[in-house]
């Protein structure tokens, strides 16, 4: 079949090895790109030098080759794409949409659980300060291509949210916007606990005057008490002795169940050829 427009990614952050949490993100975002015909790409979300963890761009590399999931084209690294990031500063800046902030996070929480604006009119602020964006768009609900039609919470999505750092650093919603149009990315697959953020970078991509991409957010891999798997929680890193059957477990957090015939068969292609069938199954 001939390749279509469509362009999705995978952007894990090097802080560690790929647990099973990433690896049903992976799979996720790789069978619904496979499923339109359409590119994977994979972007290594590097711009904050202090969470990166030695070795770890490389074992996210192996481990995903070791489970099949071999991305199109050179991987893409946030940390060589400051100049695009300066770019979208210049233009919110030239739109008159930035300001520098102050606040610190204890004032912020004191006056409730959203910023509410308090340095928008400020004459003057003292460094170091944050960069906030002045939020145009208030975004009530989002579509979602497995889940349908989300209500997300209006209040954190009209926030003037920080698009620089106090430390300098660029923030998460300015990078991953920035780098998903850079890229021609068509729909972004990610975690439920995503949601908000996938809102909000809806209004930044309408404020830039972009096309917002399609979504689809997949289901968490929690620990047994409800905690979401992560690097903050220990979530431990996937075996690479076992790429099958990882790849079994995280199409079961898909809600696919690999035939008997394919679990005790070792080939990650032919559980993938499998799964992309499946996955589309289950989509239509
Ligand atoms: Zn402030």
């Amino acid at each position: 079949m001939n390749q279509t427009s469509y362009v999705g990614r995978f952007a894990p952050s090097p802080s560690g090895p790929l647990h099973m949490g990433s690896l049903v993100t992976a799979l996720g975002s790789f069978l619904q790109a496979k499923v339109n015909n359409g590119k994977w790409l994979l972007r290594i979300d590097d711009i904050d030098p202090p969470r990166i963890q030695a070795g770890a761009i490389e074992n996210i590399q192996a481990t995903l080759i070791a489970h099949g999931l071999l991305w199109d084209s050179d991987a893409i690294f946030q940390s060589q794409n400051k100049l695009n990031y300066d770019t979208i500063l210049s233009q919110l800046h030239s739109q008159n949409l930035l300001y520098p902030c102050e606040c610190t996070r204890g004032q912020i929480k004191a006056k409730g659980e959203f910023y509410t604006g308090t340095c928008r009119d400020k004459a003057q602020v003292k460094p170091p300060f944050s960069l906030r964006i002045k939020n145009q768009f208030e975004i009530s609900q989002i579509n979602d291509r497995r889940l349908g039609t989300l209500k997300v919470n209006n209040q954190a999505t009209q926030e003037d949210f920080i698009v620089k750092r106090k430390d300098g650093l660029y923030a998460y919603h300015l990078a991953s916007v920035a780098d998903d149009i850079q890229m021609g990315i068509t729909e972004i697959v990610r975690g439920e606990d995503l949601i908000t953020a996938t809102a909000c970078q809806w209004a930044l991509f309408k404020t830039l005057g972009k096309p917002v991409p399609g979504c689809l957010h997949l289901p968490l891999v929690t620990f047994s008490d409800g905690r979401k798997f992560s690097k903050q929680n220990h979530a431990p890193s996937l075996d690479l002795d076992r790429p099958a059957k990882n790849l079994t477990e995280a199409l079961a957090y898909l809600n696919l169940t690999l035939p008997k015939a394919l679990q005790s068969n070792q080939q990650v292609d032919k559980i993938l050829a499998w799964a992309t069938q499946a996955w589309a199954d289950s989509l239509s």
